[in-house]
């Protein structure tokens, strides 16, 4: 039954998506994520759940506010699907690499806390503490619950291993801020991508870790490049690196060990 667990996966994905939209929106501002209920940032008045309802909802309103017309931030729609999709990726990722299930929800959280510092720090160029401190904490929990998934056989070495990927993760990274500044003469990088990946590296492991590195420098020259030629930005514009570091993050979380399998096999 696994294509109506992935529509399950979805549907959850869909609905932590619509709280990861209030997330992003709340968390910059310091409110709230509980209360009050959510509400058009335009006229502000309060949303009815049958207008809240992930992905539907933007699509019947064809994304205007039903009180005001106002249009409603695309933002909104994407972000659900988005995670929606990754919840199922995420759950036939597990499935097919025939790893423990205990791993579905923490992924499921990693995915959606990805997300959400990704939109957070490419509006706002931060990465808030509250987001990153937890994501951190339960690396380290994931470690001790599933020592396997580091490759350790007991608690105490998966521990040590997801401190090891910390500190490889968040020195390479700090090591590359020092570089930067001292090549290009201005502030590459920020505290928040190094504490970030700091948190890759307890969930996934150094290797891993240094792997979600490479691969998210080089989606960020490969966008950067597209968007220099599409003349929407200039050489030397600022760009968050955040949203690039969570992409390899996400990739070596589902693919990486085949990568780097490939990757020696072929070399
Ligand atoms: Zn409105």
């Amino acid at each position: 039954m696994n294509w109506l667990i992935s529509i399950i996966a979805f549907l959850l994905g869909l609905s932590i998506g619509s709280f990861c939209n209030v997330c992003i929106y709340r968390l910059p501002l310091r409110k709230s994520i509980i209360l009050p209920r959510s509400y058009c940032p335009l006229c502000e008045k309060q949303i009815a759940w049958y207008d809240n309802i992930p992905l539907f909802s933007f699509l019947i309103l064809k994304g205007r506010c039903r009180h005001c017309r106002g249009p409603i931030s695309i933002q909104y729609p994407l972000v659900e699907l988005l995670v929606g999709l990754l919840f199922v990726v995420a759950y036939l990722s597990v499935g097919s690499r025939g790893l423990s299930s205990i791993l579905i929800p923490f992924f499921w959280y990693f995915c959606a806390s990805l997300v959400v510092l990704s939109v957070i720090d490419w509006k706002h160029f931060i990465i808030p503490d509250v987001v990153i401190y937890p994501l951190i904490l339960l690396g380290f929990i994931l470690a001790a619950v599933l020592p396997r998934h580091l490759d350790a056989t007991g608690i105490i070495p998966a521990l040590l291993r997801a401190l090891l990927g910390a500190s490889v993760g968040g020195l390479s990274l700090w090591l590359i801020g020092v570089l930067g500044r001292a090549v290009f003469k201005k502030e590459a990088m920020g505290l928040g991508d190094v504490k970030l990946m700091a948190a890759v590296g307890a969930w996934q492991g150094w290797q891993m870790v240094l792997l979600a590195i490479f691969l998210g420098a080089l989606v960020a020259s490969v966008v950067g490049v597209t968007f220099i030629i599409l003349k929407k930005a200039q050489w030397g514009s600022r760009i968050p690196f955040g949203p690039f570091l969570a992409a390899g993050s996400l990739i070596t979380l589902f693919f990486g060990w085949e990568i780097l399998f490939w990757y020696l096999g072929l070399y």
